[in-house]
């Protein structure tokens, strides 16, 4: 198979640079991979296919933009009924366990969205503005394991985690940090890291200078407690004055939980998301959520106790914080190992190696937005200004 433009990874920037891309006119064949059941990455959905009720915001409960002008594609996703206004309320909770205002932080600053009915609305209208005006594929639950640069020096052919060969493209642009960061190799026991082998391959500078910044990038992980409530067994939250209550730091170190946000399900359901401290997080790194994809594709072993464990020292620390009770709830596990990148981040000017036919995008490159949904569609928009004339070249 081949393609004008692979894009490995549909999360917030993978799907951005489709639509920033066409945006802008460019009407070449784009073809998105991603490890994922669907679009989405970290501002994905867990879904259930037996349960059709079942919806939860599984990574960011919603996004904010902090910064005018706002990204172009945000006038069309709120046109296409993509994405609405987060209407709820903010609070804060002590070390007390006092509820109180809502503290100024980098997440909650600026215009709040929530996507529409779900978060994974936002990636679901990236993509179908994308496919509004060219041919855009989204291949799920493909894990893409090995980038070869073209013998003809024309592009790239990515390989599957079996060797096999997945498809040949023009042009490639990574939007997540996972082929290019050694926790790959921890992760699925690879013994390289792709971007870099790659790299080394080429030895072209820019992209070594490239694969080296981002190697470098370190995250914070996330442990999240999803928890899914009958109408009935969640009057008692619907009660409460917030529906994202932030934990000051005090309250971090007590509960090790970071934030919870109260979210409505489908069929009058609703959803408890409780995000555990950073911390939290690093102590309880080795455990996956059984029904993660990631853990899925990766046959990750099932560690039943030690999941158990994690759930049930989330569930005892919200229980106790928040003097509300989780009886009747089901309980599932996320566990996110690079929740949130670490500053500095990829610079802008390593983002697009014209020489290498390679480009970059996502929240780990510098620049406003940095760590969230709004530097993942940013460092889209801007890496698509800059590619248009290439591909435009190249065809
Ligand atoms: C728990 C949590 C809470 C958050 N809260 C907020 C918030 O309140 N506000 C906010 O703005 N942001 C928040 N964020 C951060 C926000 O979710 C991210 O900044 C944003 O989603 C990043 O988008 P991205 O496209 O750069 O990366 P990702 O969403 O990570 O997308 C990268 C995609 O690439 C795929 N991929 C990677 N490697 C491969 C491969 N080899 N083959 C195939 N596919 C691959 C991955 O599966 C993934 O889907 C939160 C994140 C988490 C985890």
């Amino acid at each position: 198979m081949a393609t004008d433009l692979a894009v490995i990874g549909a999360g917030t920037a993978g799907c951005a640079l489709a639509a920033a891309l066409r945006l802008r006119g460019w009407s070449g064949s784009i073809t998105l991979l991603e490890i994922g059941r669907g679009p989405g990455g970290r501002t994905a959905t867990r879904r259930s296919r037996s349960d059709p009720s079942f919806a939860l915001n599984h990574g960011a409960p919603l996004f904010n933009i902090s910064a005018s002008p706002e990204p172009k594609l945000l006038e069309a996703l709120r046109q296409g009924g993509w994405i609405a206004p987060f209407n709820g309320a903010l609070a804060s909770l002590d070390g007390e366990g006092r509820i109180g205002a809502a503290q100024p932080d980098p997440l909650s600053s600026g215009a709040l969205w929530l996507g529409s009915p779900q978060l994974d609305g936002l990636c679901r209208g990236l993509l179908a503005l994308a496919q509004q005006h060219g041919p855009t594929t989204l291949q799920s639950g493909t894990l893409v394991r090995t980038l070869e640069p073209r013998s003809d020096g024309q592009g790239w052919q990515l390989y599957g985690s079996e060797g096999q060969p997945l498809l040949e493209c023009s042009w490639l642009v990574l939007s997540g940090t996972l082929l290019a960061h050694p926790r790959c190799q921890t992760v699925f026991g690879w013994p390289d890291v792709p971007l870099q082998q790659a790299a080394t391959q080429l030895g072209e500078p820019q992209l070594c200078a490239a694969a080296t910044a981002l190697s470098q990038i370190e995250s914070t992980a996330s442990s999240n407690l999803l928890l899914s409530l009958s109408e009935a067994s969640a009057a008692a939250w619907r009660l409460q004055p917030w529906r994202l209550l932030q934990f000051t730091p005090a309250a971090q170190e007590r509960w090790g939980i970071r934030r919870v946000s109260l979210q409505a399900m489908p069929a009058g359901r609703w959803g408890v998301v409780v995000e555990s401290s950073a911390a939290f997080a690093e102590r309880h790194l080795q455990v996956y959520g059984s029904r993660s994809s990631a853990a899925q594709v990766l046959g990750a072993a099932p560690q039943p106790q030690a999941e158990a464990q994690v759930i049930e020292a989330l569930d005892r620390a919200l229980q106790d914080a928040l003097n509300l009770s989780t009886a009747g709830s089901e309980r599932q596990l996320m566990r996110w190992g690079a929740a949130f990148p670490k500053p500095p981040g990829l610079a802008a000017e390593l983002t697009l190696c014209p020489d290498s036919r390679i480009g970059f995008c996502g929240d780990a490159i510098a620049g406003l937005g940095f760590g969230r949904v709004e530097g993942a569609m940013r460092s889209a928009e801007a890496l698509a200004k800059r590619l248009v004339p290439l591909l435009d070249a190249a065809a």
